[in-house]
């Protein structure tokens, strides 16, 4: 499926629900996590609806290549990247995901416990 009609962030993707994107390219977008749970909390994600990282398959490879570069260069432009960060994906209701739209949250600008709880 390339979008599902009732899924927040494939709105977001389409712009019908605003949001403030840091970068937009042909397969992922990152846009600021609306309730930020560190100073840098950024979320990305491909356009296309995926449910989640439980979905995946090899022809994701090239997606997943560029959501994760992509995530790399914001760290560096958001100042995070010498002082190291998190990148997580949640999964399902026991993992903690909210919203069934593949994302990966970039968080930084404070240091995190290990493991998560
Ligand atoms: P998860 O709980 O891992 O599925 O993450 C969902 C994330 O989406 C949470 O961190 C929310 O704060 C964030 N979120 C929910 N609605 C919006 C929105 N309209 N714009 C930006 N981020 C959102
Ligand atoms: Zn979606």
């Amino acid at each position: 499926m390339t979008s599902d009609a009732d899924c927040l962030f494939c709105k977001i993707v389409a712009g019908s629900i605003p949001s403030d994107r840091l970068h937009d390219d042909d397969l992922v977008i990152a846009i600021r996590d609306i309730a930020p749970r560190a100073p840098t909390h950024i979320l990305l994600m491909p356009r296309r609806h995926i449910a989640s990282a439980a979905e995946l398959t090899d022809a994701d490879g090239p997606m997943l290549g560029r959501l994760f570069s992509v995530a790399a260069d914001l760290a560096r432009s958001a100042g995070i990247a010498d002082g190291g960060y998190r990148l997580v994906s949640n999964v399902g209701l026991w993992g903690g995901q909210t919203v069934d739209h593949l994302h990966v949250h970039l968080m930084g600008g404070r240091p995190f416990d290990w493991p998560p709880g």
